[in-house]
């Protein structure tokens, strides 16, 4: 990590967050940029850590909501994305592959989501989007079966929309989280990505914001973006306005166009959580896919950084922690957990 002059002190971090939580202004980018730089270990980093903590009670209270994804249709990937390794050009990564799972599998899913403490199942499709005719009568019934099972709320991950259109069926089916990942910067999407671009993403999102369907978009940390590109990043989740962010980090997969990236530095990941908790004080930040490869055996950790979301159980190709682990950690950081696996959990969130 680099340390630069531009640190801030931990006097000025603790005056940002009195600010911040006074609602008299936001952090600027530059402000995040040097935040970013803050040492582990040293008074900076424990400022940080304590004013991202009292933001996020400030705003968001101290329950931590708990989310899970369902692979609903798994590998033949049209798309290229280089961290996935259900992208079309990835090899040797073994997972099963499965067209649109059946209507009772799904509520199966459901079930087990609400026994795990999640109060909405994220439905995830590995194809570039989903298109009109058949296949979007046939999501949008068994995102109805879903409903009725009254096990969990039904959020959906299903790609790129093309049209308006798309996005007012799902939400007259009763979809009330759509999840759509920026994925990273505008200035690092092409190096992520050819076989769809960063405006097709953010049309998307439009579609979504105009149905009225809440929208869930993050990304992934560590695919190889600098800090300024992080900042940018947050610059763009600042300006679409998501109700939740899950923050990934990247697992980098044998087989996938990123196999030879290095996870990212755990304290470095905890600084950049912290940050963007101060530079999104008030949506939800969730910590999703990556996080056990990254923060290893200092995963708790996460509950440090002014978080107020994760998604338990497992990831769309690789084993998650459990959620017992996480009820109990977030009980020692004197938080609680949303557990009752209702139909509405109160929650905004949707997929990773
Ligand atoms: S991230 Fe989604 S669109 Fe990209 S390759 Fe994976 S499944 Fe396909």
């Amino acid at each position: 990590m680099v340390a630069t002059s531009t640190v801030p002190s931990a006097v000025e971090i603790t005056a940002i967050a009195d600010a911040i939580i006074a609602a008299e202004r936001e952090l600027t980018a530059a402000e995040a940029r040097s935040m970013l730089d803050i040492a582990p270990g040293t008074d900076e980093a424990a400022a940080l850590f304590a004013g991202a903590q009292r933001i996020r009670t400030h705003f968001l209270g101290t329950t931590v909501h708990a989310c899970s994804i369902l692979n609903a249709k798994a590998g033949g990937c049209s798309e290229n994305c280089s961290y996935c390794s259900q992208a079309s050009g990835s090899a040797n990564v073994d997972y099963d592959k499965y067209r649109w799972m059946e209507d009772d599998d799904i509520v199966s899913a459901a079930e087990s989501a609400a026994q795990n403490g999640a109060g909405a199942l994220g439905l995830v499709a590995a194809w570039k989007g989903v298109k009109e005719g058949r296949q979007l009568d046939m999501i949008c019934d068994s995102v109805s079966k879903l409903i009725e099972s009254g096990a969990v709320r039904a959020d959906v991950n299903l790609g790129i929309l093309e049209t308006q259109n798309v996005a007012d069926r799902l939400k007259g089916a009763g979809v009330k989280v759509y999840g759509h990942n920026l994925e990273t910067a505008r200035s690092f999407f092409d190096e992520t990505c050819s076989s769809h671009s960063f405006e097709e993403r953010m049309r998307t999102i439009e579609f979504v914001k105009n149905s009225g369907m809440k929208l869930c978009s993050g990304g992934i940390i560590g695919m190889g973006e600098n800090k300024d590109q992080r900042i940018e990043f947050a610059e763009q989740l600042r300006f679409i306005e998501p109700h939740m962010v899950p923050v990934n980090f990247l697992n980098p997969l044998e087989g996938t166009g990123f196999e030879d990236k290095s996870p990212v530095d755990c304290d470095e990941a905890l600084v950049t959580l912290a940050t963007f908790r101060f530079f999104l004080p008030s949506t939800s930040i969730m910590v999703a896919g990556g996080k056990e490869v990254t923060f290893g055996d200092r995963l708790s950790e996460v509950f440090t950084t002014g978080i107020n979301a994760v998604m338990v159980g497992n990831y769309l190709t690789t084993l998650g922690t459990t959620p017992e682990w996480w009820f109990e950690q977030a009980q020692a950081h004197g938080l609680s957990i949303q557990s009752e696996g209702a139909t509405d959990c109160g929650s905004d969130c949707g997929c990773g």
